[in-house]
């Protein structure tokens, strides 16, 4: 057993390393290690630059917790970087090895182990859309979930995630009961398993799985409900956005999804609704109850608009979902158009989120065109905006962040892979501390949390 490898050093055997490894499925095959070495990080121009000669050396491949023990265990006695992956699905490099190391890829770990009175407890590496697939003859579904619903994983949505479809409704991940409970592994010197409950689930979330290997998540779920696809269109951006703010709160109409996004997009890239939306017109996005579906189309009529598309009950298994179109959907249908697209995302507060969103589409106009998440912010609708940007170089795009923020408008920045310099640009103290624990030797997807190094 070798004892003093430097994390990601060339001086690794790994072929030895694979050996020790024994039965637990793994590989070394280059063409695969690189395509389990990316993620969706060519969204950023930034970070396209910055991480393309980023690879791991080793995709490893865990069956159940006593392999990722096992894993853990041979990384921290080899001094070997580890980073996890989900579905590989991130937007901003998270789930790319730095350092080199191995790629601990979780979809095996994908087994609900229980599902009681609306509680779910499942394995980290389950995808979202197997999950469900499961629950929802059950009674239940997620309360939210990412666009990537069809590929992402519940571990990732939790380590790397923020929202998604069903925010309106529920809020964040981060919101104090939409997480209840994590199991992680830690990479101390006796590799243990945590478990972590009530606020301690923060210590892991969000964290870029810099501080323990989640193999196990618990959920509370949401009632089913029979949800139909609307789309709403608008003759200006100013009256989709008004729209939208009066169906948030019109709360007899339930529903799941409510996007705003401004002419021209849906126009110039949504290529497979080219003939249902009009031209010129704004749009809504809207997930809304089947038995909600007559109150929403008056709320239409009344903010000048008209429904354009409805899809419902058996007629959704023979369409692109909706939400495919919206969150960070909305960018990949504008990337496979053109290229030189990027986006923003950008919070605008509760109270002022209308007239705030109204003010930067008219101060950018075509540069910047406009999208906005409606969400629930502690309590209170507001909108994440995921705004498309017509990349010129990065001097710009900063100015564009900037201007943001110094209107009030915080940016969660897609351009960075260093968590703290995403969202919350200061340090996490509890988060510091536990990785302190968690991971002593710093092998955890090495070289994203900046308090790591800089303390
Ligand atoms: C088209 C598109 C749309 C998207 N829409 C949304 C959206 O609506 N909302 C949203 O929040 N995000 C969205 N994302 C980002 C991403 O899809 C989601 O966050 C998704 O849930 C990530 O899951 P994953 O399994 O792919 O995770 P990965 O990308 O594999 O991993 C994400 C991060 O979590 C870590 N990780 C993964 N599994 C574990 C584990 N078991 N333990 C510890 N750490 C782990 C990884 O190291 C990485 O840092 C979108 C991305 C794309 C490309």
């Amino acid at each position: 057993m070798p004892t003093a490898a430097v994390a990601g050093s060339p001086s690794v055997d790994w072929p030895a390393f694979a050996a020790a490894l024994g039965p637990i499925p793994h590989s070394l095959d280059p063409p695969l290690v690189k395509q389990k070495s990316r993620d969706f990080y060519w969204y950023s121009p930034i970070l396209k630059h910055q991480l393309k000669g980023k690879f791991g050396d080793i995709v490893v491949t865990p069956r159940s917790e006593d392999d990722v023990l096992e894993v853990a265990r041979l990384c921290v006695a080899w001094g070997v970087p580890l980073t996890v992956r989900g579905a590989g699905t991130g937007n901003y490099g998270q789930a790319m090895p730095l350092e080199g190391g191995v790629i601990l890829e979780m979809t095996g770990l994908d087994r609900i182990l229980s599902l009681d009175g609306g509680v779910l407890s499942v394995e980290a590496g389950k995808k979202l859309a197997d999950l469900e697939a499961e629950t929802q003859p059950q009674g239940w579904e997620m309360r939210f979930h990412p666009s990537t619903r069809r590929t992402a994983t519940i571990g990732g949505f939790v380590a790397g995630g923020s929202t998604g479809v069903g925010a309106i409704n529920y809020g964040l991940l981060r919101d104090r009961g939409n997480v209840l409970g994590l199991r992680v592994v830690t990479l101390e010197d006796q590799p243990r398993v945590l478990d972590l409950r009530g606020d301690d689930v923060l210590k892991a979330t969000h964290a870029y799985g810099c501080n323990g290997i989640i193999t196990r998540v618990e959920l509370p779920m949401a009632p089913v409900q029979p949800w139909a696809d609307v789309i709403a269109h608008f003759p200006d951006l100013a009256s989709a956005m008004r729209f939208a703010q009066a169906l948030c709160v019109a709360d007899p109409i339930a529903k799941k999804l409510v996007t705003v996004i401004a002419a021209p997009v849906p126009q110039q890239f949504f290529r497979s609704l080219k003939d249902v939306i009009p031209g010129g017109r704004s749009v809504a996005l809207c997930m809304v109850a089947e038995n909600g579906l007559e109150p929403f189309e008056q709320l239409v009529a009344d903010h000048a608009g008209g429904v354009c598309y409805c899809k419902r009950g058996d007629e959704l298994a023979h369409v692109t979902p909706l939400y495919e179109f919206t969150w960070n959907h909305t960018t990949l249908q504008a990337l496979k158009v053109d290229k030189s697209i990027t986006y923003l995302q950008t919070v605008f507060s509760p109270g002022r989120h209308v007239e705030t969103v109204l003010q930067m589409a008219d101060h950018f106009g075509d540069e910047v065109p406009m999208h906005v998440e409606f969400v629930r912010l502690n309590g209170e609708v507001a909108c994440f905006g995921l705004q498309l940007v017509r990349y010129t170089t990065p001097e710009r795009l900063q100015e564009i962040m900037d201007y943001h923020e110094a209107q009030g408008c915080p940016i969660f920045n897609p351009h960075t892979y260093i968590l703290e310099d995403g969202g919350m640009k200061e340090i996490d103290a509890v988060q510091l501390a536990f990785k302190r624990q968690s991971d002593p030797h710093g092998l955890l997807n090495p070289g994203k949390m900046r308090a790591w190094w800089e303390s």
